[in-house]
């Protein structure tokens, strides 16, 4: 999988994705992320990328140009699954959506700033927009970080436990239970004996047990889609 991020601001990337399980996804060739610096292809000596808005609302605005000519030069290079502008208007991400991107080869990713970006580029360029949740962050990069890493903690070898992204929470609908390590008591602080009894079955019955009684507890709404 080849993953492209689109932004104007490429500090912002540069440490979300190159430690843990992103940066030892990339190690071990799972995933190749590009950040590509907008600014490469801004316009004029001062290399702008972006330009007051028409109707003189405050805050700047990406202009169409540059993305236009980055994306081209992407695609001349390899297809492309999506182009997914990062927008806090966009279909809200869900482990579904994850789930359904970690199964793509080549994905671009935009990243607006300031007040956004010209709206044709959403109209022309872009096949997919998703927000992080219903809140304003200052540009794209954290969500585009957020999404690039749920989608490459599914792909195959990335998690040393292979089994583990499936027992994660809403994988099934459902929160994960809770979990513990040594030391079996602390401070007087137990772990639940069913976890020490060394019995699978048992220990599998109370973890859904748990599953299901947390998400009744904490977020009943997912029980009625399971
Ligand atoms: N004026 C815009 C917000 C711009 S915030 C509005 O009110 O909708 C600047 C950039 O941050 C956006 O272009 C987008 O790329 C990113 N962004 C902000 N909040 C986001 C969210 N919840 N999800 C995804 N991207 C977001």
């Amino acid at each position: 999988m080849r993953i492209d991020i689109i932004t104007c601001v490429p500090e912002l990337l540069d440490s979300p994705l190159s430690h843990s399980i992103v940066g030892r996804a990339i190690k071990n060739n799972l995933v190749e992320i590009h950040i590509q610096d907008l600014r490469e292809y801004g316009l004029g000596p001062r290399k702008n990328v972006d330009d007051y808005s028409y109707g003189g609302d405050a805050g700047m605005v990406l202009m169409v140009e540059p993305v236009y000519n980055l994306i081209n030069d992407l695609k001349a290079q390899r297809s492309y699954d999506e182009v997914i502008y990062m927008s806090p208007d966009g279909e809200i991400l869900s482990q579904a959506i994850s789930n359904e991107l970690s199964l793509k080869q080549n994905l671009i990713l935009l990243c607006g700033h300031y007040k956004g970006i010209d709206q044709r580029i959403r109209e022309h360029l872009v096949t997919r927009e998703i927000s992080i949740g219903d809140y304003v962050v200052s540009g794209g990069e954290i969500p585009a970080a957020i999404l690039a890493d749920s989608i490459v903690r599914l792909l195959p070898g990335a998690l040393s436990d292979e089994t583990s992204a499936l027992s994660d929470s809403f994988q099934d609908g459902l929160l994960s239970p809770p979990v513990y390590t040594r030391p079996a008591e602390f401070n007087g602080w137990k772990v639940p004996d069913v976890l020490l009894s060394g019995n699978p079955k048992l220990i599998k019955s109370w973890q859904d047990e748990q599953s299901l009684e947390r998400t009744k507890l904490l977020r009943p709404e997912l029980l009625k889609k399971f």
